[in-house]
């Protein structure tokens, strides 16, 4: 199992999707869970939607239910977990899991620095394909034949709802900074924590993190 920490719009979902290629891991951001869940309609939907799109979190235990339907029985050669934890409280309940349940080892949490003014111009510029959510940025991740989505072909790009409105950003921003460092001082005592600079290229982050897993 892999963590992938940053701010909103860091690129951990363009570097989940890339380890998941490149190790055949199952790429699992919980924001996407949530987001199909709120698509449902369903009761549970609806309160997941009224939460995403002011940008509060998901309360922890309902939080951890969802994500542990999705991976329990599932066969799954390993795990990239790509937008939680987001709570210190989220990263204990994992522990916890862990320790109960052997089929994974936490290898790494790589944390993707990204300052504030970067972090709101990249959400600005996000964009995701209508038909399959894959995400692109029109100035540092457009999609190879412009207009048209890399994975699914669909020619049809909306913005994420929680992206559009000013106060969801800052409230993502803030409740990022306020949970980052207990989540990371957490893993640091079990030293698992390695830094990197969301600034750099793409690729170069990709690099960087197959070779922090290759001398783990
Ligand atoms: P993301 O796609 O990672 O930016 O997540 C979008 C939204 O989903 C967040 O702003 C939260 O409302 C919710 N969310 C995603 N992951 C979590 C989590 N681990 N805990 C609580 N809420 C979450």
């Amino acid at each position: 199992m892999i963590i992938l920490l940053g701010p909103p719009a860091s690129g951990k979902g363009t570097q989940s999707g890339m380890l998941s290629k490149e190790l055949d891991y199952l790429s699992l951001s919980t924001g996407s869970l949530l987001r199909e869940e709120a698509e449902n309609g369903t009761e549970l939907g609806k309160e997941i939607a009224g939460l995403i799109d002011y940008g509060n979190l998901i309360p922890d235990d309902l939080m951890f239910d969802v994500l542990k339907k999705k991976v329990e029985g599932a066969d799954i050669k390993g795990l990239i977990l790509d937008g939680f934890p987001r709570t210190l409280r989220q990263a204990e309940m994992l522990d916890e899991y862990l320790k109960s349940n052997k089929e994974y080892r936490l290898k790494k949490v790589f944390v993707i620095k990204v300052d504030e003014e970067d972090i709101k111009n990249r959400v600005g510029t996000r964009i995701a394909c209508a038909e399959c959510g894959a995400i692109y940025n029109t100035t540092t991740k457009k999609p190879k034949v412009d207009g048209v989505c890399d994975f699914c072909g669909s020619t049809n790009f909306v913005n994420r709802s929680d992206d559009l409105s000013v106060q969801a950003v800052n409230k993502r921003i803030d409740i990022f900074n306020d949970n980052v460092d207990e989540i990371v001082s957490f893993y640091e005592k079990k030293s698992l924590i390695f830094l990197l600079n969301g600034l750099k290229d793409i690729n170069t982050i990709g690099h960087e993190i197959m070779k922090a897993l290759k001398d783990n």
